[in-house]
């Protein structure tokens, strides 16, 4: 039907599994519900544009190697296609894009199950960081951790996020905190990325929290992180973002706009954990140095919303960190309305671990005004858009890599509505990588 020559330009840094054996065909047929995302938009989709799933019924998809190929009505691609190796019968399913997570801080040792009887008991993020839990907790534990370690526990995760539909993630450092563990860190990305088949986007957060050796220096710390270290990830790593954390406590405003100027120069595009806990110019910096998103935003000023909107920065909706640290929901029906493009994210870490998108979209859909639509775009291809693979990634479209969810429900409304199994097969690049179980 809408058929279009391959003409995907691979990007400059990437981390991503073992390819398709060469001549490989897989035919997704007889789709109850096919949700394209088709258009082909060079941005992310803002505003009422989130709406536009671009539905098929009856439908088939067919992939050759990594790539769809062919997209239409199931009768009309089965005939105008050889017979393919693979065959998933789709009858009275959906099939969507595979989720894109643009915001995770997978890349951690070990856990933090006992902060949740602290989180019982009332007690704040900063209240638990002051008993010695929090971001620094895991630093320590990440620190001491060997490559083995890390890379396995990690892997795990990303296992548990694929069976959940997610087959490509971006993935932060930020556990590290000096030069040495946060370049190890960045370059286990690629080493993650062949070892199972979720795809993975590095971004460096060496500005994710004072390190404890710089502590009553704050300054000081910010300076390596935009000297030194920033200098030596660009030189070493296959980081593709530069994020911050600012916040009241972390780092101010003028420290990210400082350590994300240099990060641009250097070649990495910027990223902002924006207004989390307070209003404090998150978002009015990420429209500044031209950020390709500003995450969280519970707290971002109408006047900054309307700046990342007017600069296109995407505006990623993290809920499962309001979920897990009892913060208010953000209020993304008002983002829409504002015209700016959402993306969603996990924001998985040992404060709030959560692999599965499916979970999120719920959360985001009971608790955020996202209506079912809007959060499915915003778990493809605004996220595929939010990690710099809008080109590539994140809609069902001849020339897109063959990654596809078959869903159990009989349409898409019930992916938000749901909090159950229905994932029936996920396909990345072309190659079934989970089967539920009969
Ligand atoms: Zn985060």
């Amino acid at each position: 039907m809408f058929r279009r020559p391959h003409k995907v330009k691979a990007p400059r840094r990437t981390a991503a599994p073992p390819a398709q054996p060469p001549g490989a065909t897989l035919l997704v047929k007889d789709i109850g519900e096919l949700v394209t995302l088709r258009g082909m938009f060079q941005r992310p989709r803002a505003g009422a544009e989130m709406r536009d799933l671009g539905i098929v019924h009856d439908a088939a998809v067919y992939c050759e190697d990594d790539r769809i190929t062919d997209v239409g009505d199931s009768r009309s691609v089965q005939a105008r296609n050889p017979p393919a190796q693979t065959v998933l019968d789709a009858l009275g399913k959906v099939v969507a894009p595979g989720f894109v997570d643009a915001h995770t801080h997978a890349l951690f040792a070990g856990s933090r199950e006992d902060e949740l009887e602290m989180k019982a008991e009332g007690l704040t993020y900063r209240e638990i960081a002051a008993r010695g839990g929090g971001i620094l907790s895991t630093v320590r534990r990440t620190r001491e951790a060997s490559d083995e370690v890390l890379l396995r526990e990690t892997a795990a995760r990303l296992r548990g996020m694929l069976r959940h539909g997610t087959t490509t993630a971006e993935v932060k450092s930020g556990y590290g905190l000096s030069v040495e563990h946060e370049v190890r860190l960045l370059n286990l990305v690629p080493r993650l990325a062949e070892s199972q088949p979720v795809e993975l986007v590095p971004t460096f957060l060496g500005a994710h929290a004072l390190a404890p050796e710089y502590e009553g220096r704050a300054a000081a710390y910010a300076e390596l992180v935009g000297g030194e270290m920033l200098a030596e990830v660009a030189r070493q790593t296959p980081a593709r973002f530069c994020d911050v954390f600012v916040e009241e406590g972390y780092f101010t405003a003028d420290q990210g706009r400082r350590i994300l100027s240099e990060a641009k120069r250097l070649g990495l595009d910027p990223k902002v954990h924006a207004d989390e806990l307070t209003a404090c110019g998150g978002a009015e910096l990420a429209a500044d140095v031209g950020a390709v998103s500003a995450d969280h935003l519970l707290h971002a000023t109408t006047a900054g919303l309307r700046e990342m909107a007017a600069k296109r920065v995407t505006a990623v909706l993290l809920p499962g960190t309001s979920f897990a640290s009892k913060l208010p929901y953000a209020d993304a029906r008002r983002w829409i309305g504002e015209g700016l493009a959402v993306a969603l994210g996990s924001d998985l870490s040992p404060n709030s671990w959560i692999e599965s998108m499916q979970a999120v979209i719920s959360i985001a859909t009971h608790h955020c005004g996202l209506t079912a639509a809007e959060a499915l775009t915003a778990a493809t291809v605004n996220a595929a858009h939010a990690v710099g693979k809008g080109s590539e990634l994140g809609s069902v479209e001849p020339g897109k890599k063959a990654d596809l969810l078959v869903l159990d429900i009989p349409n898409h409304r019930h992916l938000g509505y749901r909090q159950g199994d229905v994932m029936d097969a996920v396909v990345k690049g072309g190659r079934v990588v989970h089967r539920r179980a009969a």
